[in-house]
This record gives C-alpha cells, structure tokens and sequence, in this order.
C-alpha cells in the first residue's frame, strides 16, 4: 500500500496570505512524483501538512485512503521516511545516527544499510562504540557524507513512504551524482515525493508537478515539460 492523495487541499500560515490553492495530486504506491517549483512556492509546506505539523484548511490529505487527520504525528513519522537537504546529526558515532529511531535492529542490517549508501567505511574501521563520532567532537563529515548517513538510517528504517526535500541541492555536481544513485536506491519500490528547485534537477520521477505560488500549473512527464520548455 501507500498512495497519498491531496484533494482540492488550501492551507494558510496566516489568513492574510493563501499558501496552497486547490493542490490536488496522486503519488500512487510504490510511484516517484516530483514537485517542481521556484523558492516560496509551497513545496515544502506540502511535506509539513503531510507529517501533519499544520492541518489543511479545507480539503483533504488521504493515505490509501484514510483522512490523515484522522492518524496521530507518531504514526506519521514511522510511515514516512525524509531526507532533507541538511541533515544534523547527533554528536554520536555514525552507528548510533544510522541506527537512530530502529533500536532493535542488528549491527548486521546496520552494516547492510551503511553499505547501500556506500557509508560502510565509517563504520567498519573500529570496532563497536569506538567508531568515529560526528560533530564537534569528532570528525567532520562532508555534506555528501552526512547525507549519506541520511539515507542509511532511512533504508534501514524502510519507510513505505518516502520525502526527498531538495536532498542534494546543498551538494557539489559531482557529489549530487553520487547521492543521487544512493536516493534512487532507497526510493525504489517506495511511494516517492522529491521536491526540488528546477527540472534539470529530476530523474526518474514517474510524474512530475509544476508548482508556482501555491498552485499546479503543469503536470507530465519529464519529456512533456522539457518539450513545452
Ligand atoms: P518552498 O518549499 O516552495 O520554497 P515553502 O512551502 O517553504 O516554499 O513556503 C511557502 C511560503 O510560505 C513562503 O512564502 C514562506 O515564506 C511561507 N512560510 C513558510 N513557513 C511559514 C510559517 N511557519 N509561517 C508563515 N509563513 C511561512
Ligand atoms: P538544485 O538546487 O540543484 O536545483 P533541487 O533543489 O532542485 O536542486 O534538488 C532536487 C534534488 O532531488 C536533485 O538535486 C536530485 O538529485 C534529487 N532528485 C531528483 N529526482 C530524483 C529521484 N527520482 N529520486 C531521487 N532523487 C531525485
């Protein structure tokens, strides 16, 4: 399962200012559908109402059908895994933040995630409890790096749904790539939102919606907006 569906969804901050206006869209199980969108759009406020930090004001948010105002943030955030564009991680070793939220998992699946998003290295050279920390203390991981952690604990997490919130933007092209192959990996099979600035940007998205100032205003494939420009 896991199809998330906004229906004629309108959302405020604040009254004076419409941020979502009769946002309607499908991301169907297991498909990637891309948000496209200049800054300021409400890509982002898309992903907050999903985890239900503000509620809509009119319409609805549905997952395989059940109103989400009718499920608790808790079960939200087990459900949905996310991937920012800058990840902070705890001032721990890069086994506790990869292990983070699945306590109960076995030092072998953290060592399978670790390696599906080619972090392993950091793990593997000491051994438990003596690993590198990160942060301040410890070693300074690059963006890459740290985004890498990112995906670890979410493969780990396995999360049936999936947010990528501009989770390379912050990242050199080259490094972009890279993570880009991890991001692919985890978002395979799972239900997918990738938010991002510009559609150069977006791979593989099975649909891809244009969001400006609060409403859709092209959807299609990568191929159609390219060819409409
Ligand atoms: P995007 O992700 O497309 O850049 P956002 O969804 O983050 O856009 O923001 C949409 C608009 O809502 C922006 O103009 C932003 O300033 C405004 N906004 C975001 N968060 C808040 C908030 N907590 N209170 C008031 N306005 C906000
Ligand atoms: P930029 O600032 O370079 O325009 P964005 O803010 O648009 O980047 O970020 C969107 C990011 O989402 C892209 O850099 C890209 O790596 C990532 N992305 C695009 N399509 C997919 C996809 N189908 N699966 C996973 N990640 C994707």
């Amino acid at each position: 399962g896991g199809t998330i569906r906004f229906e004629n969804v309108r959302f405020a901050y604040d009254p004076e200012r419409q941020i979502l206006k009769d946002v309607s869209f499908e991301a169907p199980a297991g498909k990637t559908v891309a948000i496209v969108g200049p800054s300021g759009a409400g890509k982002s406020t898309i992903s907050r109402l999903l985890f239900r930090f503000y509620d809509v004001q009119s319409g609805r948010i549905t997952i395989d059908g059940q109103d989400i105002r009718a499920v608790t943030q808790t079960s939200l955030r087990d459900a949905i895994g996310m991937v920012p564009q800058d990840t902070v991680l705890f001032n721990d070793t890069v086994r506790y933040n990869i292990r983070y939220g699945r306590w109960d998992a076995t030092d072998e699946e953290v060592e399978r995630a670790a390696e599906l998003a080619q972090i392993d290295g950091f793990i593997r050279l000491l051994p438990k409890g003596y690993e590198t920390e990160v942060g301040e203390r410890g070693l300074k991981l690059s963006g890459g790096e740290k985004q890498r952690v990112a995906i670890a604990r979410t493969i780990l997490k396995g999360p049936p749904l999936l947010i990528l919130d501009e989770a390379t933007s912050a990242l050199d092209s080259a490094t972009e790539k890279d993570i880009q192959d991890a991001l692919e990996t985890v978002s395979r099979g799972r239900t997918t939102i990738v938010i991002a600035h510009r559609l150069s940007t977006i791979v593989a998205a099975d649909e891809i919606l244009v969001l400006e100032a609060g409403e859709i205003v092209e959807r299609g494939s990568h191929s159609d907006l390219m060819a409409k420009g």
